[in-house]
């Protein structure tokens, strides 16, 4: 039996973790990093590269090295982040046959599932080779607020990766249970997660072992990816000034600046003021080169990245009240993802907590550590240590109505798994079938809400106007899944609705992609 891991699969790093003896432990690579970049490239050589080589390559052949594919895992082409992503990437985004969202590298299409399944694969490579053992199931961490078709193409990805999903985990959830380990203290904690795609915060109650999510809220485009994006946008216009030429459309020069803006932000993260640099930004048809050079000090980064730090502030308000909570209720701020160690960050959250953040936890490594220790309760069931651990559905799930409204069934921050049942009546005399529409998201208006699918119940017998009866049950179990089935109250039959083509691949795709040519 191979060894069940925990995975932290981040928009920019991931991380892999195991429980050994009793203890977390991170695996290193053979380098002894802790962490790896999310990043796939394709014709590296001949193969595919996953990590820090493939972060090499990001800056000579941008086109065909996928950065950030979580940030399009489970979303649609033509929703308001994808054509986002798509006028800020190097490599193509595009629509597939299925009208699903694909990425194009060298002529090539991949869903996201199965980028971030490159990812996966190669954690899953980085954990056998520490520990000597087959890795075959793992916990695999999302953000809180991802929706389901989100969550199930993380799924997918794991099939894909030759894993098999123990659990889908919120990060948040997943870093206060790694922070609450062992610690045998009451008390309320807020995790604020600010990663390279993601912002959430979530809001726990821990009692010893007793683990519970009150409420949770978050953006999911909302990250470092954004300060980065913000920044390059301030340097490109610099650039155009210095130069009197236009290049703000030139993909090739928007992501070497916005590697800048990264480098700048990691710098400034512990100095004052960082010279940046970057020499041949940009070559002209002529042959002219144009190099790129400025000064940039913390008190002008923070006045750029102002409105995104306050955006962070808008969805802890949110939470704290659906928690009926104050600030001051807080007992301890944990802070997680790489974003976070940004003093800008710190202070900010010791303002609006009017706390200090508590400094104990690793924001690289405690997702994944918490997803270990899940790994670890799920698979050895016997054990009487492992903890209790409830979790809340981060969105209302509802059907659309008459006039395009949304009506909720089940509100968010409802405690999983759950479910709740809803009695559907035929509109018009011998109508033989309904179709429910099912969103998730908070506004009043359907079409303003993610859509996780349809589904038509057909075959319904004849009967007068609100005579036929269908009771429909919406059940979202411990990975935030959504399952529906369905009874008609004439025919009393039951049936099992499956809300399809959610990662865009079909059931077999999942099944037969390969990995065959993968390089580590
Ligand atoms: P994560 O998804 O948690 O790995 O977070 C990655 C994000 O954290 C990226 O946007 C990084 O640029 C950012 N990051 C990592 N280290 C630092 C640092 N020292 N200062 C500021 N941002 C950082």
């Amino acid at each position: 039996m191979g060894v069940a891991v925990g995975i932290d699969l981040g928009t920019s790093n991931s991380c892999v973790a195991a429980m050994r003896d009793g203890e977390p432990v991170v695996f290193a690579d053979q380098e002894g990093r802790r962490t790896q970049p999310s990043i796939v490239a394709f014709g590296y050589g001949k193969s595919t590269v996953v990590g820090w080589r493939a972060k090499r390559q990001l800056m000579y052949a941008p086109e065909s090295t996928v950065v950030s594919a979580k940030r399009l895992i489970g979303r649609r082409p033509g929703s308001e982040e994808v054509e986002r992503m798509k006028s800020q990437s190097a490599f193509g985004i595009t629509t597939g046959e299925q009208g699903d969202l694909r990425i194009r590298v060298q002529g090539k299409l991949f869903s996201p599932a199965e980028i971030s399944a490159h990812v996966l694969v190669h954690m899953k490579r980085i954990a056998e080779a520490a520990l000597g053992e087959t890795v075959d199931k793992a916990v695999i961490t999302v953000p809180a607020y991802f929706n389901d078709n989100q969550r199930q193409a993380t799924r997918d990805a794991a099939t894909i990766a030759g894993l098999e999903c123990l659990r889908i985990l919120n990060e948040p959830t997943a870093a206060a249970l790694a922070y609450g380990f062992k610690q045998g203290k009451r008390q309320h904690i807020a995790v604020y997660d600010l990663g390279g795609g993601t912002f959430d915060i979530s809001i726990l109650r821990i009692d010893d072992d007793f683990f519970e999510v009150i409420a949770t809220a978050g953006d999911t485009f909302l990250g470092g990816d954004d300060f980065d994006y913000c920044a390059a946008d301030e340097f490109m216009r610099l650039f155009c000034q210095q130069s009197g030429l236009d290049v703000s459309e030139n993909r090739t020069v928007r992501m070497k600046l916005r590697e800048a803006a990264e480098r700048a932000k990691v710098a400034l993260s512990t100095g004052e003021a960082v010279e940046v640099s970057v020499p041949t930004l940009y070559r002209s048809p002529e042959g002219k080169e144009y190099d790129f050079a400025t000064t940039l000090d913390r008190f002008t980064y923070a006045q750029w990245v102002m409105p995104l730090v306050q955006r962070t502030f808008d969805v802890c308000e949110d939470a704290l009240k659906s928690a009926n909570m104050g600030p001051r209720q807080i007992d301890h701020v944990l802070l997680v993802g790489g974003m976070t160690r940004y003093p800008l960050i710190r202070d900010s959250v010791q303002g609006f907590f009017q706390k200090a953040p508590n400094a104990s936890v690793n924001p690289d490594e405690v997702v994944a550590i918490g997803a270990a220790i899940q790994a670890h309760n799920l698979t050895n069931e016997e054990e009487t240590a492992s903890s209790v651990l409830l979790d809340v559905t981060p969105q209302s799930l509802g059907v659309r109505t008459v006039g395009g409204f949304c009506e909720t069934i089940i509100p968010r921050n409802t405690a999983i798994p759950t479910e709740s049942t809803k009695v559907f009546h035929t509109a018009f005399e011998d109508q033989s079938e309904v179709r429910i529409s099912v969103f998730q998201g908070e506004s009043r208006m359907a079409e303003d809400n993610e859509l996780l699918g349809e589904f038509v119940l057909d075959g319904l017998p004849a009967r007068q106007r609100g005579q036929v009866r269908v009771r429909v049950t919406f059940e979202i179990d411990n990975d935030g899944i959504v399952h529906v089935r369905a009874v008609d109250s004439v025919l009393g039959q039951e049936r099992a609705i499956r809300i399809e083509a959610r990662s865009g691949l079909s059931v077999a795709e999942v099944q037969t992609a390969r990995f065959d040519d993968i390089d580590f």
